[in-house]
C-alpha cells in the first residue's frame, strides 16, 4: 500500500503547501507533524518521507537519521513544553495509517498517574472538541523550530 491509499504518503506528497503544523521540520528522510487529533498539545509524529511498513524497511540513512531526529525533536519539546521526558512509541496499525510513523509525546510533570506509559494514549484519536486546535498546533510548530538548530549535517529538503 502507498500513495492514495496512505494517509502519510497523501501529505508527504503534497510537502510544498503543507501548513506549519504538517511541516514542523523535515529533512531528506523525515518530516515532523503535530498529531492532528490529540489533546495534548505538542504530541509529534516523525514519518519516513518515503513508504515503509516496518522499521526493519528503513535505509541505513534513514535509520541514521531517525535517531537524530528523535533526540532534536525531544530537547525541542522540552524547552518549548516544559515536559520532563518524552516518550517514543512507533505501532502503525489503525487502517490507512500502516506507513511507519514515530510518536514522541511530551511527558509533562503534572501527567496524571493514570495516562502514565502506554495509556498517555488516551490522549490521541480525541474527539473534535478536545483536539489541540490548528491554530495551536501551528503556533506550537513555530515555537518548535525556534528551537530546532540546524544541527543536522545535511539538511537539505526535498522538492
Ligand atoms: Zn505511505
Amino acid at each position: 500500500m502507498s500513495g492514495m491509499d496512505c494517509y502519510t504518503c497523501r501529505h508527504n506528497e503534497a510537502f510544498g503547501t503543507l501548513p506549519p503544523r504538517e511541516l514542523i521540520a523535515a529533512d531528506r528522510h523525515w518530516r515532523v507533524a503535530h498529531a492532528f487529533d490529540a489533546a495534548l498539545p505538542g504530541w509529534l509524529i516523525l514519518v519516513p518521507l518515503r513508504h515503509a511498513e516496518s522499521i526493519a524497511d528503513l535505509t541505513d540513512d534513514e535509520a541514521a537519521a531517525l535517531g537524530t531526529w528523535q533526540v532534536r525533536l525531544s530537547r525541542a519539546l522540552h524547552a518549548v513544553t516544559g515536559c520532563t521526558k518524552t516518550y517514543v512509541v512507533q505501532f502503525a496499525e489503525k487502517e490507512g495509517f500502516a506507513h511507519v510513523h514515530f510518536h514522541v509525546v511530551p511527558r509533562m510533570p503534572d501527567l496524571p498517574a493514570d495516562h502514565r506509559g502506554p495509556r498517555v494514549f488516551a490522549y490521541l484519536n480525541a474527539p473534535g472538541d478536545h483536539r489541540v486546535t490548528a491554530p495551536a498546533q501551528d503556533l506550537l510548530a513555530a515555537a518548535l523550530r525556534a528551537h530546532l538548530t540546524p544541527a543536522d549535517p545535511d539538511p537539505a529538503t526535498p522538492g
